[in-house]
């Protein structure tokens, strides 16, 4: 393995990472602004008014995080390979291998990483592990 990754990592790198931030920023826009407007109603600001349904929340925030990144990107391999767990859903057409093959396989292409390898992604990615 080379010590240090080449240019041409970077250049891949950065339209990738710029689009995976872009969709985030317009994905969170939407958001606040469904909050403004009074369409997301299940929110409060008063933490102590609801404590367990906030110490659920808060507690629970990080592993929901973790937890969604690890199914996503699970869900963005072939599914049906014989050595995943997820072996026996062979009955299900594996969307996996097609996400892979069109999809994922762009943010995969960087074997050697940078700083910018983590969020480098097709935007169809992007939406996925930002949502
Ligand atoms: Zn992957």
């Amino acid at each position: 393995m080379k010590k240090n990754p080449p240019r041409s990592n970077y250049w891949r790198e950065i339209p990738g990472t710029i689009s995976t931030v872009l969709i985030s920023s317009v994905l969170e826009i939407i958001a606040l602004r469904m909050w403004a407007t009074g369409y997301l109603t299940n929110t409060y600001m008063d933490h102590w008014a609801h404590p367990f349904r906030s110490f659920f929340w808060f507690a629970g925030m990080s592993f929901h995080g973790d937890g969604y990144v690890g199914v996503a990107h699970r869900a963005m391999h072939p599914w049906n390979t014989g050595e995943s767990p997820y072996y026996i859903i062979r009955c299900i057409p594996d969307f996996g291998y097609y996400l892979f093959k069109y999809v994922h396989s762009y943010h995969h292409l960087s074997e050697n990483t940078t700083i910018l390898s983590g969020h480098s992604m097709h935007p169809v990615d992007g939406v996925f592990y930002t949502s």
